[in-house]
């Protein structure tokens, strides 16, 4: 056990989907997957919006427009196979003025391009799909986008790669490698034939000890939503806006959940310390410090709007204004509906540090002996099996 032909840190969906394509390629492989935490999807993948993107945001030539539709289907034949819950309900995107016009012509564009299910709707045609919606002129129509829920994926995909024969250890923690490339962990040691680090928030560290990730860092970005106290379909549709092309994340939105409840979110806050979730949990004055650091930079020098995102998003921490900021997507929305703050996530989004730029596709890089997987954010849970294939084709089985 202690010598795998493949040892993987990080039990989230991305850890856990190479380890199940390793497998399917191979099944003589032994393969164990290490995770720091006690309990599954602690991190991104237990604590995201649980949609199933399209994949028409994407620029054509990047890894997420590549991956997306293929891993929609994927993910939603297994959750239909498995019988495990899933909402296929659709989404609309709305405009708020003529300057979103464009935009939404941009997103159709790229969305025909990457051959997505994508229709341009009239503000009569979205109400008749969804009510309650609000538009200018136009809205776009997405009838591929559905709601899963994440933590029953994970579970099952776990299920299965136990089932495979691959050693899923809980509680285990990377913590270093010797210049001989053994791993150390909490509790043990590996030898391992390849090492992958799938390890989410702390992915860039972990690259930088096998000397990869030395241009790029990881800031937290935090993700509040804000839970509806309307009866179960009381929103038939995903509505979101027409998003600020300029940056990854998508704007507040309504989702609607796997049992048909509406919530709003999330945000993209940035966040002061990596699993900066509630209070003062796992707070580390180191990471404090370099990330305090590297905020103030970017507010005062970045390629990015990152002041206009901060100031943005921080207002976001009032419910008041998040149901405002609902209110521009669609009608009847009353702060008294909307009270109860959900589970935080945080994005692992990654930094090019000489550019000041946030980093918008998935990245790997990676040798003969470990791989790093250093940006697997939005939409990775939905793309997340082919970007499994991609991080597995470099190996000759
Ligand atoms: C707020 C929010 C909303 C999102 N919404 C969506 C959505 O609707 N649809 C979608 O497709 N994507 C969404 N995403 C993105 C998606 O959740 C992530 O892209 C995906 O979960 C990343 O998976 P991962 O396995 O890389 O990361 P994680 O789930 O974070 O897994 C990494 C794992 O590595 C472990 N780890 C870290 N360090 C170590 C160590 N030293 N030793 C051992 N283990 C370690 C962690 O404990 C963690 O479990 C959202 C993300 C957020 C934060």
């Amino acid at each position: 056990m202690n010598n795998p032909d493949f040892l993987i840190t990080g039990g989230g969906i991305i850890g856990t989907a190479i380890a199940l394509t390793l497998k399917k390629k191979n099944k003589k492989l032994k393969i164990t997957l290490l995770e720091k935490e006690k309990t599954i999807g602690y991190h991104a993948s237990g604590r995201n919006s649980g949609v199933l993107h399209a994949g028409f945001y994407y620029t054509p030539e990047s890894l997420k427009a590549k991956f997306t539709k293929k891993g929609n289907e994927f993910l939603t034949d297994y959750c239909l196979t498995k019988k495990l819950s899933i909402n296929q309900c659709g989404k609309l995107v709305v405009a708020k003025d003529e300057k979103d016009l464009d935009q939404m012509k941009t997103l159709f564009e790229r969305g025909r391009i990457n051959e997505i299910d994508i229709h341009e709707l009239t503000e009569k045609e979205a109400k008749e799909l969804e009510p309650r919606v609000k538009t200018f002129k136009k809205a776009l129509f997405s009838p591929k986008t559905s709601s899963v829920d994440p933590i029953e994926v994970l579970t099952s995909l776990q299920q299965d790669a136990i089932k495979e024969g691959i050693t899923i250890i809980y509680d285990q923690k990377y913590l270093g490698k010797s210049k001989e490339n053994t791993i150390k962990t909490n509790t043990d040691h590996f030898t391992p034939g390849h090492f992958i680090n799938a390890g989410g928030l702390y992915a860039d560290k972990i690259a930088k000890d096998f000397g990869f990730s030395s241009d790029y860092e990881i800031l937290p970005f935090k993700g509040l939503y804000l839970y509806s106290n309307e009866a179960p379909g009381g929103f038939k549709k995903h509505i979101y806006p027409v998003p600020d092309l300029r940056n990854p994340f998508l704007g507040v939105h309504v989702t609607v959940t796997v049992d048909r409840k509406a919530k709003l979110g999330p945000t993209a806050i940035p966040g002061l310390w990596r699993e900066n979730y509630k209070g003062f949990s796992s707070f580390s004055l180191k990471e404090f410090l370099s990330i305090g650091k590297r905020e103030i930079e970017l507010f005062f020098n970045a390629n990015f709007p990152f002041r206009e995102l901060a100031l943005e998003e921080i207002k976001k921490n009032s419910r008041y204004y998040m149901a405002k900021k609902a209110m521009e997507l669609a009608d009847h929305i009353y702060p008294k509906n909307f009270k109860t703050w959900g589970k935080v996530g945080i994005r692992a989004q990654l930094i090019h540090i000489k550019d000041k730029k946030l980093v918008s596709d998935f990245l790997i890089e990676g040798d003969t002996f470990s791989t790093h997987v250093l940006n697997a954010v939005s939409p990775a849970f939905t793309a997340s099996f082919p970007f499994a294939e991609h991080v597995v084709e470099k190996f000759n089985f």
